[in-house]
Parts: structure tokens; C-alpha cells; sequence
């Protein structure tokens, strides 16, 4: 089967990142808290966990030792709470997403009442939540009722969101009649440029494959997307879950894959694929 892949996929630098300081971190030391999974991908989890890893959801699960806070950041209450526990802090929290941390709290410095687009059970953005005084979580038009027209309105944007969505959500408050509007673009190019590739490659083939976590909200974001422009897009997270029979009849099969998935889980899922002959069920 003749595949293509996206010319942007896989790991971000945000991501990167946070692997290599849990690499670098736990070289001399046992242990090492993770606030939350490091990454959507077990095996990267289940590989890191083996090193000394361990994954906790809340400070209260940690006595002593070195915490790691992952790409999504940390809640205010929980630094408070690190604190607190003399714990050592490795932050890996992504720079574009400690800048929109530092941009809502200044917007709320200068009077803003904030209103962020995003989902409000996105670790991201239950961090940046912890780190303003003023904040709305808009996941929805309807989310608008929340806010009173004649505030002064900071808006941001949780980082993998669309470019067209942020957009929508956009010309929806300005029809709302608000006094006075600070719109800044919080999007991550990393993101939008893995969307851009996915919605090109997507439109010249038969079959997209969308492989990364199912709770990785970049990688559920990509095939949303591409579901638009090609209904025969399929989300996995890796070569196992492909049922075979969605094959039958393709010619030319397209792959992406999420900030969080690692290129072997890409290169293996190609290199299947471009093996496949069509007998395997
Ligand atoms: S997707 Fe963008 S914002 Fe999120 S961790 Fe990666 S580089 Fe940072």
C-alpha cells in the first residue's frame, strides 16, 4: 500500500522537553514524582515508570523527594502545596504555556476580566485557572451567558486549539456587545502547523490515520480536522488497534500523529502499513 505521511507530526518541542528533563532527572535519583501523566502515550509512561517515574495525581500522594511538572503546567494550589512539602520542583512546563499563564494574570493586572477558550478539563487549562484572579472558561457559545456585557474582556486561547475555531468563538463575543475587547493569540504554531499538514495530506488520499493518545487533545483536535475533509480517518493509538478490513479497497493511505507520540509508534505503523498485502484480518 503506497503511504504518505504528514510533513509535521509527532513529538512537539514541549513535549521533548519534558522527556529529556525526566530523563536528565532521574539518571541520579530513584524516584521522581510526575504530577499527572507525563505525556497521553503509556508506553513512553510505562518505559519512563521502569526508570523510577512515578505518576501521582495529587501532592498529598508525595512525602519527600523531586516533583515534575509536565508540559500542561501545574494549578497554583498545587505549586502551593509543593511548597508547602519542601519538595525539589523539576518544571517542565512548555514556554508557550507558562506565557499564557503570565499573559492572563497581567490581563487581570490591567482590569481585564479574562475569558478563556478551551476545555475546562484540560490540565492546561485548569493551570492557567489557578493562575488568574478573574477567569472564564468559554468551552461553548453558551458559556457566554457567564459574562456580563459591559466588561472589559482579556481573551486567550488554549494552545492546541484551531486557529478556525479560536476564530468562531472570536466572532461570537463580538456580537455579544462587550465595552471593550484584548484579544492575544495564545495558539501554538506547533500545533496549528501538525493541523496544516494533516488537513493537506488528508485531502489526497483514500485513508487517514490519525495515531496518539485518546486523551491527548492535539491528537483528538487532528482527527476531528481531518474527519471534516475525509471521512475515512481513523484515531489509534497504535498498529495493533487497526482492524484490517478498513484497508480493503484503499489505494494510497495517509498517517499523522499527535504532539505525543513517539516516532516509533509512526515508523512501525508505516512501515506495516506499507507492507500490508491485504490477506491479515
Ligand atoms: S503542543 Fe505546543 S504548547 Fe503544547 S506542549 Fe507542545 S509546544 Fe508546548
Amino acid at each position: 500500500m503506497k503511504v504518505l505521511v504528514a510533513e509535521k507530526c509527532g513529538f512537539c518541542l514541549g513535549v521533548k522537553n519534558a522527556i529529556n528533563m525526566a530523563k536528565k532527572t532521574l539518571a541520579d535519583r530513584d524516584v521522581v514524582y510526575s504530577l499527572g501523566s507525563i505525556i497521553h502515550n503509556q508506553d513512553v509512561v510505562n518505559e519512563l515508570a521502569s526508570d523510577g517515574l512515578e505518576t501521582v495525581e495529587s501532592v498529598d500522594q508525595i512525602e519527600s523527594g523531586t516533583v515534575l511538572i509536565r508540559s500542561h503546567g501545574a494549578t497554583k494550589d498545587q505549586l502551593e502545596a509543593i511548597k508547602e512539602k519542601e519538595l525539589e520542583i523539576v518544571d517542565a512546563t512548555c514556554v508557550l504555556v507558562k506565557r499564557l499563564q503570565k499573559i492572563s494574570q497581567s490581563l487581570n493586572q490591567d482590569g481585564y476580566k479574562v475569558a478563556m477558550i478551551g476545555d475546562e478539563n484540560h490540565p492546561e487549562v485548569q493551570a492557567i485557572v489557578g493562575f488568574s484572579d478573574d477567569i472564564v472558561v468559554i468551552g461553548s457559545s453558551d458559556d457566554l451567558e457567564k459574562l456580563s456585557s459591559h466588561e472589559k474582556l482579556g481573551i486567550i486561547c488554549q494552545t492546541t486549539q484551531t486557529p478556525e475555531y479560536f476564530g468562531e468563538m472570536l466572532a461570537n463575543i463580538v456580537k455579544k456587545g462587550f465595552s471593550e475587547l484584548k484579544v492575544i493569540n495564545t495558539l501554538c504554531k506547533e500545533a496549528i502547523k501538525r493541523q496544516e499538514s494533516a488537513v493537506k495530506l488528508c485531502r489526497q488520499v483514500d485513508i487517514m490515520f490519525v495515531l496518539g493518545g485518546l486523551h491527548s487533545a492535539n491528537t483528538r483536535k487532528l482527527a476531528e480536522l481531518c474527519k471534516k475533509y475525509n471521512n475515512q480517518t481513523f484515531h489509534l493509538q497504535n498498529w495493533d488497534e487497526l482492524d484490517k478490513t478498513v484497508l480493503s479497497g484503499k489505494g494510497i493511505a495517509g498517517v499523522t500523529a499527535g504532539a505525543s507520540t513517539p516516532d516509533r509508534v509512526i515508523s512501525e505503523f508505516v512501515e506495516n502499513l506499507k507492507a500490508y498485502k491485504g490477506s491479515e484480518k
